[in-house]
């Protein structure tokens, strides 16, 4: 069956709620949903070498986001900050709702 597990969204603002950057806010760029990850914008940064793109060029170490685990992150509500997503039904549609106060996110 197909269950909505994740119910966060690219392009969301997320908090992180735990690790390095605990406390620190993005946005998602990307969601894996295979693997239960998603990667935050400027957030969980990682050091990695590249190499060279030709011979006698020096490689460089350029920053990339590490993925989070989805579970350590929390969508930001406007109005509560970092909050649990609902769902609520309304007509055909589902709008996903501030578990907090009700409020669409
Ligand atoms: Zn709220």
């Amino acid at each position: 069956m197909a269950e909505v597990k994740y119910k966060v969204k690219k392009g969301d603002q997320v908090q992180v709620m735990a690790g390095k950057d605990s406390g620190k806010t993005g946005r998602i760029l990307k969601i894996q949903r295979d693997t239960g990850r998603v990667i935050v914008e400027g957030l969980n940064m990682v050091k990695k070498a590249q190499k060279p793109k030709s011979q006698g060029e020096k490689g460089s170490i350029i920053e990339l986001e590490a993925p989070l685990n989805i579970s350590n992150v929390q969508v930001l509500c406007k109005k509560c900050g970092p909050t649990r997503i609902g769902i609520k039904v309304d007509g055909d549609s589902k709008v996903r709702i501030c578990k907090k106060c009700g409020e669409s996110l």
